[in-house]
């Protein structure tokens, strides 16, 4: 006699124990089924059918006896190897037809052949072909709910011979059917059998019990009768289906993984149909990341926005310049003063180009109706040459006019707009600054650079002794402008200026020396602070965000406890589960962290509007997205490993 398919030795199984009474609901049961057999499991309501045929399945696991398949103890098998048993062995077909709601009947039939690595075009393939067989052809893209019972348990069958379905476990298939689809559904199962598929049917009704080869009642947890007790059945098992067969194929395939490809596609798929269907709780849950990625990326934008405007302002002004202004050598003493004396000092070293005292203020300035506050400052005829600032009409003011104090006045773009219009030639006519006539020589090019509110298009140039005299009343410089020889050797150069104020000043340190490097750095500094404090807001709110997908996950995993039992009766693994739940974490905060990076965008063109700079990053972008990422698979791996360890017939059970 060859082995049995499944052999089962005085198992039992009892619930209960810790807080509720022990119960033992199936009392030391011992059968065999041998290939080829239509076994039908009769018995009244609560003897116990369900309990068993969760052990026969792999569901659950007994609480005491054997079970052997082919063969094999399955006390000692693995929950992969068990996965195995339940993806390729069995087919399950359930009183309650237990398909995924959220998927179509083409995508329930598909999923244990995922599980089982099945390429694409093969699944879809022989997932048409089933459903046409059962009369299906026409409902194949239809959700379970938009199906009769009847249609629905013919899916279940269907998703039950997917992956061959050696050995069918119906459990009550066709208790919540009108007779007319039970008896299709019978029907269905006799054929099924007459072509060697094992079929194990379990019913209350002897009626439908008779059209088994094999009756087996059983009584409150006990095998009351058999109608094979002795003689062995004739084996009329297709080819395949032999007990020694099936082990072999265990021991080999259980290691196996599925197509990872496939697996992940059917993830994406259900993750997204889940996120949708929750859009707006999903939405809500969502906020913190897309705060937590939109304000990284605005923060470095408009961080590396300014530092670039910083840089350009200091290029289009040179950088091999110098400014020396007075200061207090002590709290209590008053700032020093740079006198022209120590100017005509410092012109004689050898490393200094070009030097120029500035002396200037905001001034009102008006030009027949036209009036405005303009910056006037008084130059010498070094500053087209030190700020790389040409004259564009008209010419700038003479030597001799800075020697004769003359009254005469360079203008810049914005000063010739506001004062004479876009037109009128303003060369030759004059304007009053401060109510002192200057005649207006030549215009300056547009600079276009501004800090702050100042703009340096707005701004006046008259000789510096001209300013001293008719204008300020004081003849010491406010600052002196220096441009060195060398651009690359500024430090050396500031040494010098040094060693000559401290000698010219009699040791006393009443001055101060910048360049702007040093302005570069300093700039540099206060950004990387404001960074570095605007980072760390950042990272609190994409933590907040993890703490919302994991909130999510939790919630999706409690609500969705049947679906990952179904998933696991039709053979996923916990890897495959794990996967499953983890790829929609993923998916949750990409999604969170593409809405944030488009928010980011957003909000950068409105600063634009407003005219504030922002230099958007591929670094910074990405390096945000990938922080959302990683958030959703840190945040999003406890609920996903809950998922993978839940129990399968407790899942299963779950409301
Ligand atoms: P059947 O399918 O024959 O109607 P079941 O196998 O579903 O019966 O249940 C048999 C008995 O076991 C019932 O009395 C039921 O109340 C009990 N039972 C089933 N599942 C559990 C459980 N998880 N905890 C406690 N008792 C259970
Ligand atoms: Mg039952």
């Amino acid at each position: 006699m060859s082995t049995p398919l499944i052999e089962l030795r005085d198992i039992r199984k009892s619930y209960g124990g810790l807080d509720t009474p022990k119960v033992e609901v199936v009392r030391g049961i011992s059968l065999a089924i041998h290939p080829g057999e239509f076994v039908a499991i009769v018995g009244a309501s609560g003897s116990g059918k369900s309990t068993l045929m969760n052990i026969l399945g792999c569901l659950d696991r007994p609480t005491s006896g054997e079970y052997l398949f082919a063969g094999k103890d399955v006390a000692s098998l693995d929950s992969d190897e068990l996965a195995w048993l339940r993806r390729e062995a069995f087919g399950f077909v359930f009183q309650g037809y237990h398909l995924i709601a959220s998927g179509s009947a083409q995508e329930n039939v598909e999923m244990p052949a995922i599980y089982a690595g099945t390429p694409a075009a093969e699944r879809h393939a022989r997932a048409a072909a089933l459903l046409d067989r059962l009369g299906l052809a026409s409902r194949t893209v239809n959700r379970p709910h938009q199906l009769s019972g009847g249609q629905q348990q013919r899916v279940s069958i269907a998703r039950a011979l997917m992956n061959g379905g050696h050995i069918i476990l119906a459990d009550e298939p066709t208790g919540a059917l009108d007779s007319q689809s039970g008896a299709e559904v019978m029907t269905l199962l006799d054929e099924l059998a007459s072509q060697g598929h094992v079929i194990i049917l379990i019913t209350h009704d002897r009626e439908v019990a008779a059209r088994a080869q094999r009756m087996i009642e059983i009584r409150d947890g006990l095998l009351l009768s058999d109608s094979a007790t002795e003689q062995a059945p004739v084996a009329t098992a297709a080819p395949g289906l032999q007990a020694e067969d099936l082990r072999q194929r265990l021991d080999r395939g259980a290691t196996q993984s599925g197509a990872w490809k496939g697996e992940l596609l059917e993830a994406l798929q259900a993750a997204w149909r889940v996120m949708w269907i929750n859009r707006f709780r999903t939405a809500l849950t969502l906020l913190g990341i897309v705060i937590g990625v939109a304000s990284v990326v605005v923060m470095l934008a408009v961080g590396e926005g300014s530092k670039r405007q910083v840089m350009a302002q200091m290029a289009a002004f040179g950088s091999n310049i110098l400014y020396l202004s007075g200061k207090s050598a002590t709290l209590r003493d008053p700032a020093g003063v740079i006198s022209l004396d120590d100017v005509a000092a410092l012109s004689g070293l050898p490393q200094v180009q070009k030097i120029m005292p500035v002396i200037g203020n905001k001034m009102m300035v008006r030009q027949g109706n036209n009036n405005g506050q303009f910056y006037v400052g008084g130059n010498n005829t070094y500053f087209p040459e030190i700020f790389n600032w040409p004259v564009v009409e008209g010419s700038f003011f003479s030597d001799a006019d800075a020697h004769s104090a003359a009254a005469v006045a360079v203008i810049g773009q914005k000063v010739r707009s506001k004062l004479f219009g876009p037109q009128a030639n303003p060369l030759g006519q004059y304007i009053l600054i401060e109510n002192v006539p200057f005649q207006v020589l030549g215009v300056l090019a547009g600079k276009g650079a501004s800090s702050g509110s100042e703009d340096s298009d707005e701004r006046i140039v008259v000789p510096y002794s001209a300013a001293a005299i008719r204008l300020f009343g004081s003849r010491d410089p406010e600052y002196v402008t220096i441009a060195a020889v060398d651009s690359r050797r500024v430090k050396e150069t500031e040494q010098a200026i040094d060693h000559l104020m401290r000698k010219l000043h009699h040791g006393k340190q009443d001055y101060e020396l910048t360049n702007d490097a040093a302005l570069i750095q300093a700039e540099a500094r206060t950004q990387n602070t404001l960074s570095l404090m605007l980072g760390s807001i950042a990272a609190i709110s994409l933590l907040v965000g993890g703490i919302g997908v994991m909130n999510i996950m939790l919630m999706t995993v409690r609500e969705r406890t049947r679906e990952i039992g179904i998933r696991m009766a039709t053979g996923a693994r916990q890897r495959d589960i794990l996967r499953q739940f983890l790829t929609e974490a993923v998916l949750l905060s990409m999604v969170g962290g593409l809405t944030g990076i488009a928010l980011a965008l957003l909000i950068g063109g409105v600063l634009l509007l407003a005219e504030i700079a922002v230099a958007f990053s591929l670094g910074a972008v990405l390096g945000a997205f990938a922080c959302a990422v990683i958030t959703g698979v840190v945040f999003g791996f406890m609920p996903a490993r809950k998922a993978a360890r839940l129990d399968p017939v407790k899942a299963l059970t779950s409301e």
